[in-house]
């Protein structure tokens, strides 16, 4: 069996020089720092520490309590809020979590539509239809990817949601939230704003602040903008009409565990403790050279006769950008030329696509979070823009590109924003 472990190790190694050579742009992924790597590979992960810290169902949880503790500090701090729940493992378990809490099975929820870039979780095939819910979509304004603010407050009215989601994933604009708190308040409402893309510009002070322009609780994943492990978050500032505040924290403590949860994975939440603390001291120059590069991109697209959305509002105020790439052959063979030359996308379906298209949309989503992480800055994304051309306008051979992907990446091996700054990103795979 060696010969089939040496094997996988193979293709991790593999997969190291891929992303060490390439240039990942989807907007969900980011690297975290060396510290925060170490902490994954600690004894925390053979661990576990069901409860709460003081109050385990298992002894051996001294270090684990101290941690989880500070790790609760360290996100209450950043996000200023009262609340902070670090242990779901992933941004779909503390969304699962928020539906057991607050909702029971035939309840109305009001959400985004997938089509209008909202995340699977929000659909019926994905967490919300899971808890058994009615999911009601707002109207989209379509021009301005954005929700179309008079409709949406008709929609809370008529429909009278228990809870009323916001955030997305394909997130170009801030949510309005201010705009729809009289009306969710009328129908006793709760807010809840998904910010797993955007956590990250939030914690930088960017984007947008939900808790301070009304959501009463957020989501998120920690590992898209928030450059962390993989795992998730639950930040709380209730003042919804509809539950006190103890009630709704109460609520939503039990709804995590026993809720969705036992194992929390303690490795991954030490690792974000390392990756909030990070945050507080870099995170703000972080977020905005991620939307300068942001705009910058979207930019360069477009001035190489890319259709890159809403050019009229500067493409973005968040990492990503979406373009239109129908004219340029679709989404689906412009992705996988782009991978061949080791650039990393995703395809994406756009508002206006019909929901069969998802096998070839009309779109590309790009991120700039990560080409930022590693020390990226505007001159680079034209020379991206120029890769981009190459391959999806010009219709260049794709592994003629490569080496010049190969080298642009040369130049851009370490991890920036966080604590020992001189680690190689990829240099943990020579540990293999
Ligand atoms: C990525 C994403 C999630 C799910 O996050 P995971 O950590 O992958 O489970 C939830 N909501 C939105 C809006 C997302 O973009």
């Amino acid at each position: 069996m060696k010969d089939r472990a040496d094997y996988i190790v193979e293709q991790v190694k593999a997969h190291h020089e891929l992303f060490r050579d390439g240039l990942p742009m989807i907007a969900s992924e980011n690297i975290i720092s060396p510290l925060a790597r170490q902490m994954l590979i600690s004894d925390f992960a053979d661990r576990y520490a069901e409860g709460l810290p003081g109050a385990r169902y298992y002894q051996g949880n001294e270090f684990v309590d101290k941690v989880e503790l500070e790790v609760i500090e360290l996100a209450k701090k950043l996000f200023e809020v009262p609340y902070a729940d670090v242990r779901p493992i992933s941004g779909t378990v503390a969304n699962l979590g928020v539906l057991f809490a607050l909702t029971k099975p035939g309840d109305t929820i009001t959400v985004p539509n997938v089509s209008d870039g909202a995340h699977i979780s929000t659909a019926k095939f994905g967490a919300v239809g899971v808890r058994g819910l009615q999911g009601v979509p707002y109207p989209w304004d379509r021009e301005n990817m954005n929700l179309d603010i008079d409709g949406t407050i008709k929609v809370i009215k008529e429909a009278k949601p228990k809870l009323a989601l916001f955030g997305r994933s394909v997130f170009l604009f801030p949510s309005p939230i201010k705009e729809f708190r009289d009306a969710l308040d009328e129908v006793g409402a709760i807010t809840w704003y998904d910010s797993a893309h955007v956590l990250g510009l939030i914690a930088g002070g960017r984007f947008q602040d939900p808790v301070r322009e009304g959501a009463d609780l957020i989501t998120g994943s920690t590992h898209k903008t928030l450059p962390g492990p993989q795992h998730g978050i639950v930040l709380a500032e209730p003042k919804a009409k509809a539950m006190t505040e103890e009630k709704m924290l109460r609520k939503l403590n039990y709804g995590m565990f026993p809720g969705v949860l036992s194992n929390h994975h303690l490795h991954a939440m030490a690792s974000l403790g390392i990756s909030l603390a990070e945050c507080i001291e870099f995170g703000k120059e972080y977020a905005g050279a991620i939307i300068d590069n942001a705009k910058a991109l979207g930019q360069a697209l477009y001035e190489r006769d890319f259709d890159v959305l809403c050019p009229h509002l500067g493409f973005t105020e968040s990492h990503t950008i979406a373009m239109d790439v129908k004219r340029h052959g679709g989404g689906t063979p412009l992705v996988e030329a782009l991978e061949v030359a080791g650039i990393i996308t995703n395809k994406n379906l756009l508002p206006w696509d019909p929901t069969d298209a998802a096998m070839n949309p009309s779109g590309i989503r790009l991120g700039t979070q990560e080409l930022t992480r590693v020390g990226m800055g505007t001159s680079e994304m034209a020379e991206v823009a120029e890769l981009f051309k190459r391959i999806c306008i010009d219709k260049e051979d794709p592994l003629k590109v490569k080496p010049d992907v190969v080298a642009l990446k040369s130049g851009f091996q370490k991890v920036h924003y966080c604590f020992h700054p001189d680690s190689e990103a990829y240099k943990y795979y020579e540990l293999l």
